[in-house]
């Protein structure tokens, strides 16, 4: 994690815990200056200050710190001059206060393992997860609102919280807000019988991102949509980038007001579909990685077969992870039928193509070699069909960039990436390259 976001969540943390007096005026204006293996600097501006925050604060900055990083480190806590904030010597009540939006608790409300590279993509998302990176990229610029609709589990938050991630990773300055709509509308009745509208509309519409997640919650409630309206607008006009998803298409939500409706549709709107047996494999994969567990395939793909619901599957393999440890026994049937407590059902038979299918596809349709495929001359003739290769690998085989990157002989993950969203963008607009796609797909699926 990049150290100034690192900080900022550890202050948005400590502001929860601490008064509001001694977080302005010592605990805000420390910074992190550095962090390895089991040291961090802790800055501050004013040497009088830092010693009090050493002698009263260490633990708790300590213990909060490594509640976010489950490491130990030693605090080190230094004096540095630093023009933002006042004089040596300045009265302890004058000092600079934080930029309280740079504080907001969406910071930690973002899961930084929902982001791009553990995205599964498959035909059923594709286009989800194309419109997800564009908008992460060029926020307010390409497709605005982005609006994400589908069922339960398949992905939604996920690929919403990616965008804040991917967005933030490239521009740490970046402000995103996440919110559900039904904290959404929690803040504005709060603000409203606490009378600080003009709060809520400075945390709601000074955004760079604003994320709404699961918007059928204010269908029927008008005066929450009316807020919502003005919100929108004010954050639409400056050109900034608004996300908003939903269980289904803005047409299709009842009581929801004919003028924010219209605002939903005029940017782009994608539907994402239930994944498929091997898009829930690929993710039971991406989840066993994720918890450091060398999950075979074939256990993966039982779990799939066993397991429709995304939601669950975290929860199942911890519990199967847990299980095979204490009880010291490999992941198989066996185990997988106790913990899921029901006689399993069969892998089907695979209806996925197979990594060598579509390569061999590829280059059967553009007449090349596997070896010119797989090769790195970079002439036109060779570079384009490789980038079509990259895509049909990424979408249709559901492996991952790193994976495929393995499978031609050593290419570097970000290469592949670059030649998948080239495509995905081109697929857009380009019809001949919707045939060449679609030919390729023909001869590997028939
Ligand atoms: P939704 O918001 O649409 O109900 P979520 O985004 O909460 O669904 O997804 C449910 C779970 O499934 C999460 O743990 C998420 O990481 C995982 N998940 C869903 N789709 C994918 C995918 N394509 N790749 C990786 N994980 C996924
Ligand atoms: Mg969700």
């Amino acid at each position: 994690m990049d150290v100034e976001i690192l900080w900022q969540t550890i202050l948005t943390d400590l502001q929860l815990q601490l008064s509001e007096v001694v977080f302005r005026t010592l605990i805000s204006q420390t910074s992190l200056e550095s962090i390895n293996e089991n040291k961090a600097v802790i800055n501050c501006s004013n040497p009088m200050l830092i010693n009090m925050i050493e002698k009263k604060y260490h633990n708790l900055i300590k213990k909060t710190l490594e509640n976010y990083t489950h490491k130990e480190f030693d605090l080190v806590f230094l004096a540095k001059k630093n023009k933002a904030v006042n004089h040596i010597d300045g009265p302890l009540f004058t000092l600079k206060l934080p930029d309280s939006s740079m504080l907001s608790p969406s910071v930690i409300r973002i899961n930084p393992d929902y982001n791009f590279n553990n995205f599964a993509v498959s035909s059923s998302n594709q286009m989800a997860y194309a419109g997800a990176t564009a908008v992460a990229k060029n926020p307010g610029t390409s497709y605005n609102p982005l609006f994400l609709y589908g069922g339960v589990g398949v992905g939604k938050t996920h690929l919403m919280q990616a965008i804040g991630n991917a967005a933030v990773e490239k521009n740490p300055k970046i402000k995103t807000l996440y919110c559900t709509s039904e904290e959404f509308t929690n803040e504005i009745i709060e603000a409203i019988s606490n009378k600080t509208t003009s709060q809520f509309k400075k945390k709601y519409r000074h955004v760079d991102i604003l994320l709404i997640d699961d918007v059928q919650f204010i269908a029927g409630k008008y005066s929450i949509q009316e807020e919502f309206f003005h919100t929108f607008n004010a954050i639409y006009q400056v050109k900034k980038q608004i996300v908003i998803t939903s269980d289904k298409p803005p047409e299709e939500i009842n009581k929801l007001e004919m003028r924010l409706r219209s605002r939903f549709e005029s940017g782009l709107t994608i539907d994402i579909g239930n994944p498929d047996f091997e898009l829930r494999t690929a993710i039971i994969l991406i989840k066993a990685k994720q918890k450091g567990c060398d999950l075979t395939i074939e256990s993966a793909k039982l779990l799939s077969a066993n397991i429709e619901n995304t939601r669950k599957m975290e929860g199942v393999l911890t519990r199967v992870i847990s299980e095979s440890e204490t009880k010291s026994l490999p992941i198989d049937n066996e185990l997988i039928k106790n913990v899921l407590g029901k006689t399993l059902k069969k892998i089907p038979p695979s209806q996925k193509a197979t990594p060598d299918e579509i390569l061999k596809a590829v280059a059967e349709f553009y007449q090349l070699k596997i070896s010119q495929l797989k090769g790195s001359k970079r002439d036109k003739i060779y570079s384009f069909p490789r980038q079509i290769l990259y895509y049909l690998l990424r979408v249709e085989s559901g492996i991952n960039l790193v994976a495929i990157g393995e499978f031609l002989g050593g290419r570097d993950h970000t290469t592949i990436l670059h030649g998948v969203r080239k495509i995905s963008n081109l697929l857009s607009t380009d019809d001949s390259i919707r045939e060449d796609v679609l030919g390729i797909k023909n001869r590997f699926s028939a």
